[in-house]
C-alpha cells in the first residue's frame, strides 16, 4: 500500500485512487518564456518517478499538465525579442518538452495549453459570476475572497491574519487578496469574453483544464513548494465553492525547491543553470540520479561537487551491472552454494527498495538499500562465490529498478564506454591530421572537442 503525504491534511495518508486502479494526477506545467532550468527539471522528475512508480504498482495514470501560453512574462519578453508572443511561446514550449525528452520525463499523457482552453475558462468564470463567489469591475473580473472562508487551508493560513498585511492596490476590488479570473485589455494578445476583451487569470486555466479533463474532483495535483500559496488555494477556492464534490484534490503533492548557496534556482534571482547548460557537461543519468538521491519534498542544494558525489554513486550501479553482464558471457557454474543466502539477501533488497518507494515515494531510502546490497553482492563476486542463476536474477532486478528511476543501469555504462571508444577514435584521426600537416582541420576538431568539454591538450 502506497502512503502519500497530503499537503492539505498535512499527515501520510493511504493512497486510494477514486476509481479502482485509475489514477488522475495533474502537475502545474511551465510559464514558457524562456528555457527550463533545473529547478524545473527537479520538480518534472519528481513527478515522472511517482508516475513510473504508480505504473509500477498496477495503477493506470493518466498524467496531465499544463502550459501556461498567456502570461505577462510572455508578453514583456516577446516585447523585448520583437517577437510575436504566441509564437515566442510556441518555441519555448518545444524547447521545454525536447528538455524533458532527454531527462527522460516522458510519463506525460496531455499538455494542454491555456488558449486553447479560452472556452472552459470563460464557462468556470461564469458559473463563479452566476453563483455570487465573483464580481466584474471595470478592470476584470475577480474571485471574491470573502465568500470562500476556507481560503488559506492549504497553506494553513488564516484570511483575516493575511489581509492585515495586505495591502489593496487596486481599489476596485472588494478585498485585498481577490484574485484576477479575467482581465480586460484591448492590446494584444487578447481573447473575447463575455465581459470584453482580456486576458483569464493565471488560477483559472489549471481549474478549468483539469476540470474539463477530470471533472470538478480528481485524485493528484503537484507542482513546486512556491506554488501553494497563492495559486494553490485559488485553485480549491474557484473548484471547491462551486463544486458539491470535495475536495477537488483528494492528494495534494509539493516538490522542495532545488536552492543554490541556500536560496531557491529561479529566473528572477538570475542564479539559474538552465538544462541545456548542465547537459553539457553531464548526462542525463547523472542529474536524474542527483535529482532521486534526495527525497522529493526535502530542499537540495545545488553544487558541482554534490553532483560529483552522486555521479560516483550512480557509477558504482554502473559498474555492478557491468560485471553482472559480463560474468554472465564468462564461465561461471549455472548454480553455486551461496544461491539460497543470495537470492534472501535479493528478496530483502527488492522488499525494502519498494518499502521505500511505498513510504511516500522514499527514492534515497530505496537506493540505499540497494547500495547496502551492491556492497554484499560484490564481497561474493569477489570470491567467485556467483552463480549464472544469480546474475541472472541481479540483472533483472537492475532492469526493473532503472524502469521505476527512469536510469537505464544496464546500458548506460556501455555508453560511458562507448564515448570513451569515440573520443579515441577521434583524437587518432586528428594525430594522423597533424602528421600530414592538415592544421587547420585538426584545429577544428579540438575547438569543437573543446565546445562538448573535452580538452586536447598538445604537448611536445
Ligand atoms: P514556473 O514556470 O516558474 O511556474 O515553474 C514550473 C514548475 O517548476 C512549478 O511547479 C515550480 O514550483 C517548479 N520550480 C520552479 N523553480 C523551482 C526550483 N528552484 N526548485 C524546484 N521546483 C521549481
Amino acid at each position: 500500500m502506497i502512503k502519500i503525504y497530503n499537503t492539505l491534511t498535512r499527515k501520510k495518508e493511504k493512497f486510494k485512487p477514486m476509481n479502482e486502479n485509475r489514477v488522475n494526477l495533474f502537475v502545474c506545467g511551465p510559464t514558457v518564456y524562456d528555457n527550463a532550468h533545473i529547478g524545473h527539471a527537479r520538480t518534472y522528475i519528481s513527478f515522472d518517478v511517482i508516475s513510473r512508480y504508480l505504473k509500477y504498482k498496477g495503477f493506470s495514470v493518466f498524467y496531465l499538465q499544463n502550459i501556461t501560453d498567456i502570461d505577462n512574462k510572455i508578453i514583456k519578453r516577446a516585447a523585448e525579442t520583437g517577437e510575436d508572443p504566441i509564437k515566442l511561446a510556441r518555441k519555448f514550449e518545444k524547447k521545454y518538452i525536447e528538455d524533458m525528452k532527454t531527462l527522460g520525463v516522458e510519463n506525460v499523457n496531455l499538455y494542454a495549453r491555456a488558449t486553447e482552453h479560452l472556452p472552459e475558462i470563460i464557462s468556470q468564470i461564469e458559473t463563479l459570476l452566476s453563483k455570487g463567489f465573483a464580481y466584474e469591475t471595470e478592470s476584470g473580473v475577480y474571485f471574491d475572497e470573502s465568500q470562500f472562508p476556507e481560503f488559506g487551508k492549504l497553506s494553513n493560513r488564516n484570511i483575516e491574519d493575511l489581509n492585515v498585511h495586505r495591502v489593496n492596490p487596486d481599489s476596485t476590488k472588494r478585498n485585498p487578496g481577490d484574485f484576477a479570473l479575467w482581465k480586460k485589455k484591448d492590446e494584444k494578445p487578447f481573447w473575447e469574453s463575455p465581459w470584453g476583451t482580456g486576458r483569464p487569470g493565471w488560477h483559472i486555466e489549471d481549474t478549468a483544464i483539469t476540470e474539463e479533463y477530470f471533472g470538478p474532483q480528481y485524485d493528484l495535483h503537484g507542482g513546486g513548494l512556491d506554488l501553494i500559496f497563492p495559486h494553490h488555494e485559488a485553485e480549491i477556492a474557484q473548484m471547491e465553492s462551486t463544486s458539491s464534490l470535495k475536495p477537488m484534490v483528494r492528494y495534494w503533492m509539493h516538490t522542495g525547491f532545488l536552492n543554490v548557496k541556500g536560496e531557491k534556482m529561479s529566473k528572477s534571482l538570475g542564479n539559474f543553470i538552465t538544462i541545456r547548460e548542465l547537459l553539457k557537461n553531464y548526462s542525463p543519468e547523472v542529474f536524474r540520479f542527483f535529482v532521486i538521491s534526495t527525497h522529493y519534498r526535502s530542499p537540495i542544494d545545488f553544487s558541482q561537487e554534490i553532483l560529483e558525489q552522486s555521479h560516483k554513486g550512480l557509477k558504482r550501479i554502473y559498474k555492478l551491472a557491468e560485471t553482472v553482464e559480463d560474468l554472465l558471457e564468462s564461465e561461471v557454474p549455472q548454480n553455486s552454494a551461496a544461491d539460497k543466502h543470495q537470492i534472501k539477501l535479493l528478496t530483502e533488497t527488492r522488499e525494502k527498495f519498494l518499502e521505500a518507494m511505498d513510504n511516500d515515494f522514499n527514492t534515497p531510502l530505496a537506493l540505499s538499500s540497494l547500495f547496502d546490497f551492491i556492497r554484499e553482492i560484490n564481497r561474493d563476486i569477489n570470491h567467485s562465490k556467483i552463480s549464472k542463476y544469480i546474475l541472472n536474477h541481479i540483472k533483472i532486478f537492475l532492469l526493473k529498478i532503472g524502469d521505476i528511476l527512469g536510469v537505464d543501469f544496464l546500458t548506460n555504462r556501455q555508453h560511458d564506454d562507448l564515448t570513451e571508444e569515440l573520443v579515441d577514435l577521434i583524437t587518432n584521426i586528428r594525430e594522423k591530421l597533424r602528421q600530414k600537416n592538415e592544421w587547420e582541420l585538426a584545429d577544428d576538431i579540438r575547438t569543437k572537442l573543446g565546445e562538448l568539454n573535452i580538452i586536447i591538450e598538445d604537448k611536445k
